[in-house]
């Protein structure tokens, strides 16, 4: 029998297998690491790539991504996690670094930090300090901000999903040092643009005529005759390896992962949480109209996704992945899935009652559990409004049997399969009623109908 036509098993009843406990001690440590509040957070790695479009996302913000870069990305996402799975055994994947001014995310942490360029360009055919030289500039920095005088370029040359070719090349630097002065160059000379109001003086954006999201958005207004940037590793006097038998391993692996691995029924882990949202997200983009804008993300939160970042070395990473879906990230902290949210609510969050009143941060972490084949995980929680030293509360959550959420996962696919052999999304339970509003599939789901609002 299809499952079409069959009548599908009740969901297991998941709120016996999770247990919540507040962790004030984490809470306290984090609130240590927070900075002031309002005051200018640590440059990245690749705004001082590219100083240009980082003076714009400072002072304008990031325009909204256009539907082909949306494309773009969500094509780039399976290799992406396909990479974690082929890297996970060489080291930590997506490994935060950072100094007092600077902080930077390393695709992969092994003994040298490696860096990934997956594109549709071919790699650099003898050396990329010469062929590629922000690359090099961009991984010499993970090198000066870990204090080790080696890295790794690896490039991997796609079609689609097709591997065309790999290269990868080992470099050595000779000093850290003059790395570190130009860093500290580049960022007191984005500060000051910052300041002023004014990008004059900074150099010419490495993306000018390669797709610079705010060229395209007619934000900036670069003109292309900017002074180039001078090299950050120059005078470090970096020297490269080509090692072909480390890229010929890569190819093979990468093509033998996509050919096991088949496209995801389920693209993010909101399509477990909230089916019948997911349905019609895989039917196509909405209506650009119904679109809420994307609000930018609030100085509490991104206090706090510093406050995870900048600890010890090792302790913020992206997490592998053992299931064969959703083509999303998971973000990890001690090893364990961490979620980290805001809230405008003059009350917290209390452990006794989340479950029934906040399901969503059980879901959402449970699954990421089986996903990683974890059983622990934490939310970390910013108040906007609390003072200070009540802004943070850490809630950990355990998940036994482990299995019970496995079996959540394996019901919702079911059932989403199963409307969509249909056609059928009323099939699927109505997402939460604090949804709908912002929904842009509500002119044609119909929850918020009477019927459909007699269901929430
Ligand atoms: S209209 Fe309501 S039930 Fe339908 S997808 Fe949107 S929020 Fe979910």
């Amino acid at each position: 029998m299809s499952l079409a036509g069959a009548a599908l098993p009740a969901e297991p009843d998941w709120s016996e297998a999770v247990t919540v406990r507040e962790d004030p001690d984490l809470a306290r440590e984090l609130m240590s690491r927070l900075r002031p509040t309002g005051s200018p957070r640590r440059t990245s790695v690749t705004d001082l790539l590219s100083l240009r479009p980082a003076y714009w996302r400072f002072t304008v913000g990031a325009p909204p991504a256009t539907p082909e870069r949306e494309a773009m990305l969500e094509s780039g996402r399976r290799l992406h996690r396909i990479l974690g799975l082929v890297y996970a055994p060489e080291g930590q994947l997506e490994a935060r670094v950072h100094d007092t001014l600077v902080q930077g995310r390393i695709d992969v942490l092994g003994d040298r930090p490696i860096e990934v360029k997956t594109s549709g360009y071919a790699p650099p055919a003898r050396d990329p300090v010469s062929e590629r030289p922000e690359h090099v500039d961009q991984v010499a920095m993970y090198s000066t901000l870990l204090g080790v005088n080696a890295a790794r370029l690896v490039y991997l040359h796609t079609a689609g999903e097709e591997v065309r070719a790999a290269a990868t090349y080992d470099l050595e630097f000779a000093s850290l040092d003059p790395i570190r002065t130009a860093m500290g160059a580049r960022v007191r000379s984005l500060t000051t643009a910052c300041g002023q109001g004014s990008p004059a003086g900074l150099p010419r954006c490495p993306w000018f005529a390669r797709g610079c999201e705010f060229r395209g958005a007619s934000v900036c207004d670069c003109t292309g005759d900017e002074l180039p940037a001078a090299s950050l590793v120059a005078d470090a006097s970096p020297r490269s390896t080509p090692r072909p038998e480390l890229a010929r391993l890569l190819e093979d692996a990468v093509r033998a992962r996509l050919a096991a691995t088949h496209p995801p029924s389920i693209h993010r882990f909101r399509d477990l949480l909230y089916p019948r949202r997911g349905y019609f997200d895989a039917t196509g983009p909405p209506e650009p109209s119904l679109v809420t804008p994307y609000e930018s993300e609030t100085d509490t939160y991104s206090r706090l996704v510093e406050a995870l970042d900048t600890g010890p070395v090792g302790e913020a990473t992206r997490l592998p992945t053992l299931a064969d879906e959703p083509d999303e990230e998971v973000g990890g902290f001690r090893g364990a899935p961490v979620l980290v949210r805001t809230s405008r609510a003059s009350r917290r969050l209390d452990p006794s009652t989340v479950l029934d009143r906040s399901p969503q941060h059980a879901l959402q972490l449970g699954f990421r559990c089986v996903a990683t084949g974890t059983n622990l995980a934490r939310l970390v929680m910013g108040y906007e409004r609390a003072t200070e030293s009540e802004r943070i509360q850490v809630l950990e959550m355990t998940f036994d049997p482990s299995a019970t959420f496995s079996r959540v996962w394996r019901s919702r696919v079911r059932r989403l399969d199963a409307a969509r052999t249909r056609g059928d999304p009323t099939t699927l339970d109505p997402c939460p009623a604090w949804m709908f509003d912002g929904c842009p599939y509500r002119d044609r789901c119909g929850c918020g109908s009477t019927a459909g609002a007699s269901q929430r």
